[in-house]
């Protein structure tokens, strides 16, 4: 859109926390809208004065947003802080209204909340997971494509005003992974490099010590799967100052056994 061209500016959250702060500052966005773990990681930097941006609203997006997140943003960067629920096969699907309640965009997608075994459960009752029909995708037809995320489909109107229908979520919950020299990364730019590898079926990083991570893998092939993975994580930990070794594991990527949820990257405990 060449109309936009000066109004909107993109930076990739897997460069430098420096070149991102100079961006900012320069630009002094109106709005900002990012992952929350990006995000998070800026606030220190907000409060040291360091960045210095006064937007009028931040909308995250693309992972879970606690609401610990949500004040820390709000306080430090003096704004209301919105988010959205998306993915990659529906873009937005749901957007947030002032009572937390996410409206879906039911003319765009169709969300069926379904158990274990596809088979649709009640309102005011959590699913399994979610089955996703992209109505707006005429290159690439997505039906009924699932999705684990947990939600509770909303019995009754919502008090905001808005008819569409509306859902509750159960977060994606990824960890910031912090190291020994104190540089944290965001588990987003983690996550889009594993994606892009090839073979890889289900993949769970998980942080063993201070400079140690090991990457429980399914994969076609997880010796050529691993070394691939190994070559751009170490790649991209370098340009951020990290050092880090990186193993296989020989355990396969698995959910909480406390509490069920399952993390693509974890940090580590303690
Ligand atoms: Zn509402």
């Amino acid at each position: 859109m060449p109309w936009k061209k000066n109004k909107l500016k993109t930076c990739d959250v897997r460069n430098p926390a420096l070149s991102i702060i100079e961006t900012l500052n320069e630009f002094q966005p109106a709005m900002i809208g990012s992952y929350p773990t990006a995000l998070e990681l800026l606030v220190p930097e907000q409060e040291a004065g360091n960045l210095h941006v006064h937007p009028a609203i931040i909308m995250t997006g693309g992972e879970y947003l606690s609401e610990d997140v949500r004040k820390r943003l709000s306080h430090a960067f003096g704004c209301y802080v919105q988010t959205n629920y998306s993915c990659t096969e529906g873009g937005i699907v749901a957007c947030e209204c002032t009572e937390h309640h996410f409206h879906i965009n039911d003319d765009w997608v169709i969300l069926e909340a379904v158990d274990e075994n596809n088979r649709p459960v009640p309102l005011g009752t959590q699913s399994s997971k979610v089955l996703l029909t992209n109505l707006a995708n005429k290159i690439c037809p997505i039906i009924r494509f699932e999705i684990t995320d947990r939600i509770v489909m909303g019995s009754g109107s919502c008090p905001c005003g808005n008819s569409k229908p509306w859902l509750t979520l159960e977060g994606r919950t990824d960890d910031i992974l912090t190291f020994e020299n104190g540089i944290k990364i965001p588990p987003l730019s983690l996550y889009a490099i594993l994606k892009e590898v090839h073979g890889i079926r289900r993949f769970q990083l998980v942080q063993t010590a201070y400079n140690r991570l090991e990457l429980r893998l399914i994969a076609d092939d997880r010796q050529a799967a691993f070394a691939q993975a190994r070559q751009a994580l170490k790649n991209y930990l370098n340009q951020n100052g990290v050092s880090a070794e990186l193993l296989l594991s020989e355990k396969i990527p698995e959910a909480s056994p406390i509490s069920g949820k399952y993390k693509h990257i974890i940090a580590k405990q303690g």
